[in-house]
């Protein structure tokens, strides 16, 4: 399966320097997918510079609801992405994002035929308890609720531990893979082993040029999710050639 590495800015950058970034990231030759989210703000300017370019846009967050009395907040139809991120634990745990609200959006990116980059994760406390399997599949089951088996090919899974975003604390390969490996066995048993096996599950926390490598080797893990290191052209651009 190709590799997907995909760029979460959080808030950072302006629409400025988005498009410095973008401009300059166009020329890296990549065998991966690549995909940039950044903020809402960014999305109109980086979607007019990518055109028809393989780079695709996705954002950090959206609304379930299509329009309406919902101030501050942006609904599918207003993105104009291919790709959304739903469910990052930042948002899970600044915005107080429950698992049924994040099911609503996975719906609504479907129906607005955006693929969900849904994210899930442990923390440490979870993980220390040996909870991290149960906490996980407890998010996979709530926010995949009600979706139906032919959309799982556009759903993206990432593997989020909590206690490795941001933190320069990454998940060891192998505790990565274990989890991967638990996830892809949580979503066959709702749409069978072989359709299973093409679901893309990235891996997300500190991925950085150091350590992306020995991450890819790992058999379940099809791609990263990648914050801080997707900040700075140099080190983005060494992990899209590290991939290839
Ligand atoms: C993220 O934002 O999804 C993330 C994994 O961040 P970082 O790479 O900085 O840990």
């Amino acid at each position: 399966m190709k590799k997907m590495i995909v760029g979460n800015w959080k808030m950072n950058k302006t629409t400025a320097e988005a498009m410095v970034f973008v401009k300059r990231l166009k020329k890296v030759k990549s065998k991966a997918d690549i995909v940039m989210c950044p903020a809402f703000t960014a999305l109109y300017a980086v979607s007019k510079l990518l055109g028809k370019s393989k780079i695709k846009l996705g954002a950090q967050n959206m609304f379930y609801e299509e329009k309406g009395p919902y101030t501050g907040e942006v609904s599918p139809k207003m993105l104009g992405v291919d790709y959304v991120i739903l469910g990052h634990s930042e948002r899970r745990e600044y915005f107080n994002e429950t698992n049924e609200e994040i099911n609503k959006k996975v719906k609504a990116a479907l129906k607005n035929k955006i693929k969900p980059i849904l994210c899930v994760g442990e923390s440490l406390k979870q993980r220390k308890a040996k909870k991290a399997k149960q906490v996980v599949g407890n998010q996979l089951k709530k926010c995949l609720k009600e979706v139906k088996k032919n959309e799982f090919s556009r759903i993206i899974i990432a593997y989020e531990p909590i206690w490795a975003i941001g933190t320069g604390k990454t998940a060891t390969a192998e505790q990565a893979q274990e989890m991967h490996s638990f996830i892809r066995s949580v979503v066959s048993k709702i749409i069978g082993v072989k359709s299973s096996k093409k679901l893309k599950i990235l891996y997300g926390g500190s991925v950085n040029p150091k350590n992306i490598k020995s991450i890819f080797e790992m058999k379940d893990i099809d791609g990263a999710l990648i914050g801080g290191a997707s900040l700075k052209l140099t080190s983005f651009a060494r992990m899209i050639h590290l991939c290839s």
